[in-house]
């Protein structure tokens, strides 16, 4: 354990927010990280419990080895505590940045927990600013070819330790360039892409092969020992109200995707809220993303509609620690919005009935009604002005088509989670990620990539022990 008195003697202290004012000028990274000396007296606030809530399975789903980095952040063994860190997890310098730190949130300290998100970051980022991070070649290859179908977390995740293993491990992404969500999607503010694409550079500086703009064809996979899809859960649900089709309504991801395209690009966003009365469906993280967008692109106004009442500002005795806190909390872009507008966002129990649109067929007004439960109030409707109405109403699983395509049934939820929950679909073909759990977390596909990659490593009849292709050896 670090300094025993660490906690007592120091606050918690997250790396800040730039100010609103200057970050909504931007897309650049919405944290200041802090100095050395600010990351060593936050880890000396870890008590090492005895039972470390922060690596159980209400913690960290990649079970990182929490207690043990932060006493050598502490000691200023940075060097040390990055190689501990690397043991359980591929790429800190995302869940650095994007993690909601369900360690955080299970930590004993609970509201004055410790700053593991941030702390890792700062490791990660030492590290590459050392050079600590370096190629990390196989000692032996396999001569066994798997293909990884989807190049977002989780597939980037299991590509690494499948080539870790000694796998030749080759991603095949129909997008111009990889990462999934994590390139298009989550918007730079909040991890900027020359952080994805640093990663990808080394994982092809040891060995990873990428094929992008290419549609995964099972045909074409005839010569691969093992197959993985890893292609998500981006099927979005629709509002299914009248005229949803009008110009100016689109689907969060499609408006963030075409959003983070202009922020590499230097040119005009396809999609764009200049100017414009938003109207933003869906109160949950993709909808916070779409206001600090579009306030970022210079909007008129922006709302948040929710059809779910506002949370408590405290856990309710049916919540209690260590689970995740279903609480109130306003994200980055909510804060921006009240600094811009004066007022959160954010109106509950609330959704759109129907979408106006004027001759040309162009979005002009959205008509909106209060609910109970879900049952529409009658006598509540309202008609709002709305130039650009982005639906974020959540994701009803992976595409149909891939799934088709590779003759996969999808259960109820839309994934292909096999029933005996494993990874492994038949004869080859496995699946991870999103596109098995559903809609979930960068942490938890990570952490499912390296489970499939296991499993894909067994079934190719290869034990993790094996001389030259243990797991401990790379870490
Ligand atoms: C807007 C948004 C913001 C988010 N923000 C956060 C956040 O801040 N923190 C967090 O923890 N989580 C966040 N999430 C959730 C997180 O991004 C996902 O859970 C995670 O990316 C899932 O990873 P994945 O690898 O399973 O799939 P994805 O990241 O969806 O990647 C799937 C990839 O497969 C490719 N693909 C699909 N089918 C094929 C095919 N047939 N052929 C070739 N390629 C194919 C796709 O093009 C895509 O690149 C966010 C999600 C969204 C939508
Ligand atoms: S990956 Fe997330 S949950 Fe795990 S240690 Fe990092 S911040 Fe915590």
């Amino acid at each position: 354990m670090g300094k025993p008195t660490g906690f007592m003697e120091v606050d918690r202290i997250e790396n800040p927010y730039r100010d609103a004012e200057t970050r909504l000028r931007d897309f650049d990274d919405l944290h200041v990280a802090q100095p050395a000396e600010a990351r060593r007296a936050q880890a000396s606030r870890c008590m090492s419990c005895g039972v470390p809530f922060c690596q159980s399975d209400f913690g960290c789903p990649l079970h990182n080895l929490i207690p043990e980095w932060n006493d050598l952040l502490y000691k200023g063994q940075e060097r040390e505590a990055l190689g501990r860190l690397l043991q359980t997890a591929p790429f800190p310098e995302f869940t650095g940045r994007v993690c909601p730190a369900l360690c955080e949130k299970a930590c004993n300290l609970e509201k004055n927990a410790l700053t593991n998100r941030d702390n890792e970051l700062y490791l990660i980022e030492t590290g590459f600013a050392n050079g600590w991070v370096h190629p990390r070649m196989p000692k032996t290859r396999t001569g066994k070819r798997v293909a990884v179908v989807g190049s977002g977390p989780s597939g980037l995740a299991a590509a690494d330790l499948l080539n870790r293993l000694g796998h030749e491990a080759t991603v095949i992404e129909r997008a111009d360039r990889p990462g999934g969500l994590l390139m298009y999607g989550i918007p730079n503010m909040k991890l900027p892409k020359h952080v994805v694409e640093r990663r990808i550079r080394l994982m092809e500086a040891e060995g990873v092969r990428f094929q992008l703009n290419t549609e995964a064809n099972p045909a074409a996979l005839k010569a691969y020992d093992a197959v993985l899809l890893c292609g998500g859960a981006k099927k979005p649900r629709a509002l299914n109200v009248p005229n949803d089709d009008a110009k100016g309504v689109h689907f969060a991801v499609d408006y963030l995707t075409a959003a983070t395209g202009a922020v590499l690009s230097g040119d005009s966003p396809s999609i764009t809220a200049k100017g414009k009365a938003v109207i933003v469906v869906g109160g949950g993280d993709t909808g916070n993303d779409c206001v600090g967008t579009a306030l970022r692109q210079g909007c008129a106004s922006v709302l948040q509609l929710e059809m779910m009442p506002a949370l408590p500002a405290e856990r309710t005795a049916s919540n209690p620690w260590p689970e995740w806190p279903r609480t109130l909390r306003a994200d980055y872009g909510q804060l921006e919005a009240i600094f811009r507008q004066g007022g959160d966002p954010r109106v509950y129990e609330t959704t759109v009935r129907r979408i106006i649109a004027d001759a040309s067929g162009q979005i002009t007004a959205v008509e909106t009604v209060r609910l109970q439960g879900f049952a529409p109030i009658s006598g509540t409707e309202k008609e709002m002005p709305c130039d650009l109405l982005l639906i974020a109403a959540g994701f009803l699983g992976c595409e149909t088509e891939t799934a088709n395509r590779f003759g996969v049934t999808l259960n109820a939820r839309g994934g292909m989670m096999p029933a005996d929950g494993s990874h492994h679909l038949r004869d080859n073909l496995f699946a991870a990620g999103d596109m098995r759990t559903g809609q979930s977390l960068v942490v938890r596909a990570l952490a499912d990539g390296r489970a499939a990659a296991m499993e894909v490593n067994r079934w190719l009849g290869r034990s993790a022990e094996t001389p030259g292709t243990s797991v401990s050896a790379w870490m």
